[in-house]
């Protein structure tokens, strides 16, 4: 298995979704029409990568969006049959994709077309709490969803939203306690943050509580840290809880050790490279369908930008990044990738106030210091010190 540091994944974008949820900024739009054309975009763009790429086996494809489970079986299929000719497909390879409780009845089709992992959108079992968030599904279908996709697959994640107005400490306990008591391998309960350019940050402008207070929603956190723990998940990255090294998101865990991933469709990111070879390349398709449409007819590719980052860019965002991992940044592959290190009089300065730690090699936060996880970052970065 090539270390994830070393890996390439693929990224798809499907920036479709039956309904837009007021809390959302991803890069969504509701369906023109347009499907087929973009999946053949996708096609050509995944063609155009290979050439940038050469042969590299992939070890995850991911499907996310937007709600990927719009599509059908048979557009799966050929987006990871495709993908198998062009690069190939690491023996343990992981092929995951973001599946909304309303498309229960096609989880079977994904898993016949190559899907191996499902992270079913729950973000909640309470029917007032799934209206409020303006979700389409309600705690019914959401629990029908999980079932299904355990039924189905043997890899299944739960995504579930908390710190939401009004959401009580002992509510959010049954709630998540209802959620593990399903058995999946992995959770991610995500913390409902406000931002500005949705309809929740406009709400929230005029005044309207939305989310938890501050002191609430870190209390929550802890709380949510202690349930899965005690059900046996272990938390892995800051959101994210796993049974298993088995469960936990190789794709994901892909990006926070620093590997290479191609991102295609609509908005979407990948970076490859790193500074110790040609450079590393962040590179952001279009983002509005139509435009990444036209791009792909004019030119064979969906390019918005491409940035070269400089070596100390590099290191900044691999050490935001390897933060996450509650095994830590691998110092390294920091200095192999970058050619760098950290802000060492800092680490030492951190290490004395009790934030973090140096473990078998990696740099790790402690319990201590999970909350302030972006204010270390940067200084640890010997610039931003
Ligand atoms: S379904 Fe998911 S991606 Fe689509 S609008 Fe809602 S939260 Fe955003």
């Amino acid at each position: 298995m090539i270390p994830l540091a070393d890996a390439l994944g693929l990224y798809i974008h499907w920036p479709y979704c039956a309904r837009i949820c007021p809390y959302c900024d991803f890069n969504v739009y509701r369906p023109k029409g347009q499907e087929d054309a973009l999946l053949e975009a996708i096609l050509a763009d995944m063609s155009h990568w290979r050439t940038r790429t050469g042969a590299r086996p992939l070890t995850s494809l991911h499907f996310g969006g937007g709600t990927p489970s719009l599509m059908t079986g048979a557009q799966i299929e050929r987006l990871v049959s495709h993908a198998e000719s062009l690069w190939g497909l690491e023996a343990e390879a992981e092929i995951g994709l973001e599946a909304n409780p309303n498309n229960v009845d096609h989880y079977a089709d994904f898993i016949a077309a190559g899907i191996n992992r499902l992270s079913v959108g729950v973000q909640s079992l309470d029917d007032a709490a799934l209206k409020q968030l303006g979700r389409d599904h309600d705690g019914a279908l959401a629990r029908r969803a999980i079932e299904r996709a355990m039924a189905v697959c043997e890899c299944v994640s739960i995504d579930m939203i908390y710190a939401r107005a009004g959401q009580t400490a002992k509510s959010w306990e049954d709630e998540l306690r209802e959620i593990l008591a399903f058995g999946a391998g992995h959770i991610s309960p995500y913390q409902l943050t406000i931002e500005a350019r949705t309809a929740f940050g406009r709400r929230a402008a005029r005044g309207e509580q939305l989310d938890s207070p501050e002191e609430l929603a870190a209390d929550l956190y802890e709380l949510t840290h202690e349930i899965c723990e005690a059900a046996g998940l272990a938390t892995y990255e800051i959101s994210n809880h796993a049974r298993s090294p088995a469960d936990q998101s190789r794709h994901n865990r892909l990006y926070w050790e620093g590997g290479d991933w191609i991102g295609v469709g609509p908005g979407a990111h990948g970076r490859i490279g790193s500074a110790s070879e040609t450079g590393r390349l962040a590179c952001e398709a279009r983002a509005h369908p139509k435009a990444y449409l036209d791009a792909v007819a004019a030119s064979g590719h969906g390019l918005a930008n491409t940035e070269a980052l400089s070596a100390a860019d590099e290191r900044a965002e691999r050490i935001l990044m390897g933060l996450r991992l509650s095994e830590g940044l691998d110092l390294q592959v920091l200095q192999r990738k970058t050619g760098l290190t950290l802000d060492l009089a800092a680490f030492e300065r951190l290490s004395s106030q009790g934030l973090v730690e140096r473990v078998a090699g990696r740099i790790r936060l402690l319990p201590a210091g999970r909350i302030f996880a972006d204010r270390i970052s940067g200084e640890l970065v010997p610039d931003a010190a």
